[in-house]
């Protein structure tokens, strides 16, 4: 069953076909027969053929625009009944006189033609308009002055006054240029665009074709001999027109998205436009060289309209430029999807903010939609980028004009805002999460976001570009944790493991960089109030965040095995630490911190072998703590290590004795020569008595079985002086000396020696006070 429907544009139509087919036909027959009627109908028909195809598309499909396209079958009209009566007049054998009838109807198909093809490039009109048709007055200039020279000029010389074969032949010479100026315009125009337009400009090119070469054809005899020289062309340009009509593309024509190619600077437009110039003073000199006298006026004329022709359209092209290279800056500052700024427009708007100054302060806000990752793998990417999009919408919308608004990457937005105080920062904060919180419509589905909210201020929390955007987004991971979703940065947040997941990447290089540094704790005797040993506890000095404890990237290090190069950098810089002491006549042990990797791999007995070679000291210096956790991972490889370990002379304690399940007697296989009794015994270790028990109990038993205690978290001297009764060994804590750089630590030694035996030697526990 036919269908209206539109043409497959793959492939054409049988109408289509039937045409190629007998316009073919028509076009041999013409060829081949000899002239005659036959010959001259063959010509009409193909004339007769797209007359009638253009009136039945017409009808049928109604391209857009609709005028223009009736003109240029009125046009075809025009020349069918031009060709019919030229062939009647040849036929009846009185031949063609010039002007003859069909003379009026080709002159009347002219202009229909020419009024046509403006009306299909006038809809084009706007960007590049311009200079297309500076283009096509350039081409109309200097093809203007090549028909004068060597058409009008000569006709004009030889012709006898009033005569009408003068006008007409004129009128045909001017119409040839005017469409060679049209047709070049609807190409410039048109460029990339519908093929039965193209048609179009190409029928018209051959009619030109045969045009020329009917003018020179008046010129040059051997021309005119040749058969078919001039009517081939037109003949042509009737196939090209009747293929144009059966185009399957015609009836889309007007109704799709037309897509521009930019006017780009490319050589060939310049070669053009300095050929389309060249050619001027070219026809002087061959004028010159046939001994013929120059049209010196015309062609000077004709120079100085296409020079300022030129000269406009090389002023269009540099203005066209000027805005390419701005859009292109756009382009590259704004965010493709959302239409936001981007993260380096972002950044050098936050950079221009802070070098500007200005009392207010300065807000670095950034926003991220929570379970985005979820709602993208249920829904797909499609409402992804839709809820992104309106996000954006909102975000935007919310800051103003007041602020700039951002899209980062992912599912991250990021506002600059001035703020007065904190207050003002949340309130902020606190319009941007209202603002979002509205369930989106993405799709035809509803999507509700949780936007987390995480904010630096400038200059309190920073004057760096980097350090507020990074600490922004510290504040944002810890907003996560919160109820409110919101989270203004402060220096504890790197401390409460918010930052973990971005530092372990930064681990590695931070270790090559040697940011890794180390703070001594001292252990007192309890027996004699002095020191001999501290406990070296890790920081990373980190560039950005400052100065690290050990809880924001030793968890990270552990998880990915990182912690045995940092354990190794540990147990260098503290034998290092030690041997300087030494050599300074105080010779301290250190006691470092391992880790269960560590103890799992059999290359730490030698490598702790090699530390203590390569700073020459005894094994004695060191000690090694290990959680009874750590040694319970792997008990029969842990042991291993450790047996090496104490093989080679080097201490080994068992660090926060009590948090973990094992018992006494299982520690007693490990070669270990110390507890470290953690601390949450010992902070309750005066007021609370199952904690005092606990405590007088594992001293008692580790006394038994030959090992010493050390009591961790002393805060105070009540709880000094408790555990002397209790008969412990040595103390570490606050209350006898916190955590400092190696610088600190001599001095720090000395006041506890100075301040603990005394308060050891007078003092008495009476309750929890020491008298
Ligand atoms: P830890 O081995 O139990 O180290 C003692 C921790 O308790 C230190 O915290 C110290 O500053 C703190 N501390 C000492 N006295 C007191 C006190 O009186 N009261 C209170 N509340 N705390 C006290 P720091 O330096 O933050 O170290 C925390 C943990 O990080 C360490 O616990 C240790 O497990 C780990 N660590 C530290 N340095 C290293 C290292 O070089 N390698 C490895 N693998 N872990 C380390
Ligand atoms: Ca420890
Ligand atoms: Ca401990």
């Amino acid at each position: 069953m036919p269908t209206d429907g539109p043409a497959d544009p793959a492939g054409p139509g049988p109408l289509a076909t039937a045409w190629y087919v007998v316009g073919g036909l028509l076009a041999v027959g013409h060829l081949v027969l000899p002239f005659g009627p036959m010959h001259d109908v063959a010509y009409v028909a193909m004339a007769a053929g797209a007359f009638g195809l253009g009136v039945a598309a017409l009808v049928r499909h109604r391209p857009q625009p609709r005028r223009p396209w009736w003109v240029l079958v009125g046009g075809i009209g025009a020349w069918l009944v031009g060709d019919i009566a030229w062939a009647a007049a040849e036929d009846v054998g009185r031949g063609p006189s010039f002007p003859a009838t069909a003379d009026v109807f080709y002159v009347a198909g002219y202009v229909l033609f020419i009024v046509g093809l403006v009306g299909l490039s006038r809809r084009r009109r706007g960007e590049g308009y311009l200079e297309a048709v500076l283009d096509a007055s350039i081409v109309g200039t200097v093809s203007g002055l090549l028909a004068y020279v060597w058409f009008v000029a000569p006709a004009w010389a030889e012709a006898r006054s009033g005569s009408w074969d003068l006008v007409v032949e004129l009128c045909y010479v001017v119409f040839d240029v005017i469409l060679v100026a049209r047709v070049l315009h609807l190409a410039r125009v048109e460029a990339g665009l519908a093929p039965p337009t193209r048609l179009v400009g190409l029928a018209f090119t051959a009619v030109l074709v045969g045009d020329l070469l009917r003018n020179v054809a008046g010129r040059v005899p051997e021309v005119a001999e040749v058969p078919h020289a001039l009517d081939t062309w037109w003949l042509l340009g009737y196939l090209l027109l009747g293929s144009a009509f059966v185009h399957p593309a015609l009836h889309a024509l007007g109704t799709r998205d037309e897509t521009r190619r930019p006017d780009q600077l490319g050589v060939g437009q310049v070669l053009t436009l300095c050929g389309g110039i060249l050619v001027l003073p070219t026809v002087l000199l061959v004028e010159v060289l046939m001994g013929r006298e120059p049209d010196v006026v015309a062609v000077v004329l004709a120079s100085i309209v296409a020079t300022i022709l030129v000269g406009a359209r090389l002023a269009l092209l540099a203005r066209r430029m000027r805005r390419q290279a701005e859009a292109l800056r756009r382009v590259a500052s704004t965010d493709g999807l959302t239409g936001l700024a981007n993260g380096p427009a972002f950044a050098a708007a936050l950079r221009a903010r802070l070098g500007a100054g200005g009392g207010s302060r300065v807000a670095v806000v950034l926003v991220g939609l929570d379970r985005y990752t979820e709602i993208t793998d249920i829904l797909g990417y499609r409402v992804g980028d839709g809820l992104l999009r309106a996000a954006a919408e909102r975000v935007r919308e919310c800051v103003g004009p007041d602020g700039t608004a951002a899209r980062l990457g992912g599912e991250a937005f990021a506002v600059l805002v001035d703020v007065a105080d904190d207050e003002d920062a949340l309130a902020w904060a606190g319009r941007i999460r209202a603002a979002l919180a509205t369930p989106f419509t993405v799709h035809d589905i509803e999507v509700t976001v949780d936007a987390l909210v995480g904010m630096a201020l400038a200059p309190d929390d920073g004057f760096d570009v980097d350090e507020l955007l990074q600490r922004a987004d510290v504040a944002m991971v810890a907003a996560r944790n919160r109820t409110e979703r919101v989270a203004r940065y402060t220096g504890r947040m790197s401390a409460n493991g918010a930052l973990t997941p971005h530092l372990a990447t930064e681990l590695p290089a931070a270790l090559a960089a040697g940011q890794l540094v180390l703070h001594f704790q001292p252990q007192v005797g309890v027996a004699a109030g002095t020191v001999t040993k501290v406990e070296a506890l890790v920081r990373w000095q980190h560039p950005v965040h400052g100065l690290l404890p050990p809880a924001a990237f030793v968890p990270a290090a552990e998880r990915t095995g990182l912690v045995r190069a940092l354990t190794r950098q540990v147990i260098d810089l503290a034998l290092a630490q030690a041997a300087r002491w030494r050599a300074e006549g105080r010779p301290l042990a250190v006691a470092v911190n391992l880790s269960a990797h560590d103890l799992l791999d059999p290359e730490t007995v030698t490598r702790v072998r090699d530390a203590l070679d390569r700073h020459g000291l005894p094994p004695e210096v060191l000690e090694l703590e290990i959680t009874e956790t750590m040694a319970m991972v792997d008990p029969e490889r842990s042991l291993a290590v450790l047996r090496g370990l104490a093989l080679d002379g080097v201490a080994l304690s068992v660090d926060d004795y009590g948090t973990g399940y094992s018992s006494l007697a299982y520690l007693q296989r490990l070669p270990v020569q110390r507890l470290k009794i953690d601390r949450s015994f010992v902070a309750g270790l005066v007021t609370d008595r199952a904690s005092a028990a606990i405590v007088r109990s594992t001293i008692e038993l580790a006394r038994h079985l030959g090992m010493t205690v050390v009591a961790e978290g002393v805060e105070d001297d009540v709880t000094l002086v408790v555990l002397r009764e209790m008969g412990c060994d040595a103390a570490q804590g606050f209350g006898l000396g916190r955590p400092v750089p190696a610088d600190q630590l001599l001095d720090l030694v000395g006041l506890v020696e100075e301040r603990v035996p005394r308060v050891l030697h007078r003092a008495r526990p009476v309750g929890n006070r020491v008298v």
